[in-house]
């Protein structure tokens, strides 16, 4: 993760360049447990997992009705009824001409029926089945492996699970699979100034609250969380927390301290301790950001103004931690909207602003802004619920113009 620039004052990391050189940093333990599939929701597959049967098992109804030969409604529409084929209790026998048989839907097809013709569809007297529209040979039959046939590949190394892939997993009859082990995420913030929720605020002190954001964020993903709480900015508690955090966690991630201030001794400490580069990225809010190497685990620094930590961990930090945990990132989706409010900007860094996305009638995107963009305004991201992306070089965007907008809460 070095970067050449760092010594250059002044210089503007530009954002892309600096998640590429944190995505390359990152190197997944590749660490692998089996697990029930009951306990995988939202864990990384660690394997490619093939289908070991074919689904649907067997050729079976995909209605409510009768099981016949499509031809024998050529010459008669009435036909024999001679057993019965039910969900888990198949019909045993064969049909033959001139007969048929009542099924259920999910039935196995016997043998010498071609097609289902729903009950909607006849006229029942005792035996006797007349139906009242003709049939073709595959009607309402659902085939052996239409959904999926066996050994096919169904879900790859690396795939975060959803509730929809473990459903899966379970209709193929898999009831255990190999995942990644959880990256240890170790969190604190930093700063003499920092009171817990439920404290009382002295003169000069304010809440915290980055520990709380971040925390938050990283609940959704696939990892173990270690709170170390709020450090004093005092340079031997700082040291011994970094050094027990590197002891306990693939992940250390501070708040606070990594841009230059007097009492800041987060910067001295990590020097000391490994390899830290103190990035300027082109990115508002948000510009001072730290990351490396510390022995035995990685480093992040977060910026200490509310927004500027909760931006810089969500953009940066979250798709690095997903790389450590052996997941496979994909680029966030971005729409384009059109700006109902002004959006301000000089030119010199790319801009997450905060706003609120909606669509219009004809189901078009357009975009409010939150208001007052300042990086200490965390009401600004609790009411938004999308970045409104603003390119280094943009002037702004008038009303009425297009956006480029990324929503929250977003798969990937
Ligand atoms: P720093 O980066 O430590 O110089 O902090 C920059 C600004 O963010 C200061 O106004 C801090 O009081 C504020 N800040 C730092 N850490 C937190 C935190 N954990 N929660 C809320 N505000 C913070
Ligand atoms: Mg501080």
């Amino acid at each position: 993760m070095s970067c050449d620039c760092d010594s250059q004052q002044g210089y503007l990391l530009p954002f892309e360049d600096a998640l590429e050189r944190l995505l390359c940093s990152a190197k997944s333990s590749q660490k692998q447990e089996s697990i029930l599939i009951n306990h995988a929701f939202g864990r990384i597959l660690s394997q490619d997992i093939s289908s070991p049967v074919n689904v649907p098992p067997h050729n079976n109804s995909a209605m409510d009705g009768y099981a016949l030969r499509s031809n024998d409604l050529n010459d008669n529409n009435t036909l024999t009824k001679i057993g019965y084929s039910f969900a888990g209790q198949p019909f045993e026998g064969t049909v033959e001409q001139g007969q048929c048989i009542r099924i259920m839907t999910g039935a196995v097809i016997p043998q010498g029926v071609d097609c289902v013709i729903m009950q909607e569809n006849t006229k029942v007297t005792d035996e006797k089945i007349t139906f009242l529209k003709s049939a073709s040979s595959g009607d309402n039959i659902r085939n052996l492996g239409e959904d999926i046939q066996k050994d096919a590949l169904v879900l790859t190394k690396g795939h975060k699970l959803v509730a929809a892939d473990i459903g899966l997993l379970a209709s193929l009859g898999i009831e255990t699979i190999d995942v990644f082990s959880m990256v240890k995420v170790a969190v604190m913030s930093t700063g003499d100034e920092l009171v817990e929720p439920g404290g009382i605020l002295k003169a000069g002190q304010i809440f915290e609250s980055n520990r709380y954001t971040v925390i938050s964020m990283l609940k959704v993903l696939p990892v173990e969380i270690i709170d170390l709480g709020i450090i004093r900015d005092d340079q031997s508690i700082l040291r011994n927390t970094f050094e027990h955090a590197n002891d306990i966690a693939d992940v250390v991630v501070s708040s606070g301290g990594v841009s230059v201030g007097e009492a800041d001794y987060v910067k001295d400490i990590l020097t000391e301790m490994g390899e830290i580069n103190f990035w300027k990225i082109a990115i508002k809010p948000g510009k001072p950001f730290a990351c490396g190497k510390l022995p035995n685990s990685y480093f992040i620094g977060l910026p200490g103004n509310p927004v500027s930590a909760t931006v810089t961990f969500d953009q940066l930090a979250i798709p690095f931690i997903k790389k450590l945990s052996g997941e496979n990132i994909s680029p966030r989706v971005k729409l384009k909207a059109k700006a109902i409010d002004d959006f301000k900007k000089r030119p010199g860094r790319l801009e997450f602003q905060r706003g609120v996305a909606s669509q219009d009638e004809k189901g078009y995107w357009q975009v409010n802004s939150t208001g007052k963009q300042g990086s200490g305004i965390l009401s600004s991201l609790s009411r938004a619920n999308c970045y409104v992306m603003l390119d280094q070089n943009s002037n702004g965007v008038l009303s009425g113009e297009h956006v480029t907008i990324e929503l929250f809460n977003q798969k990937s």
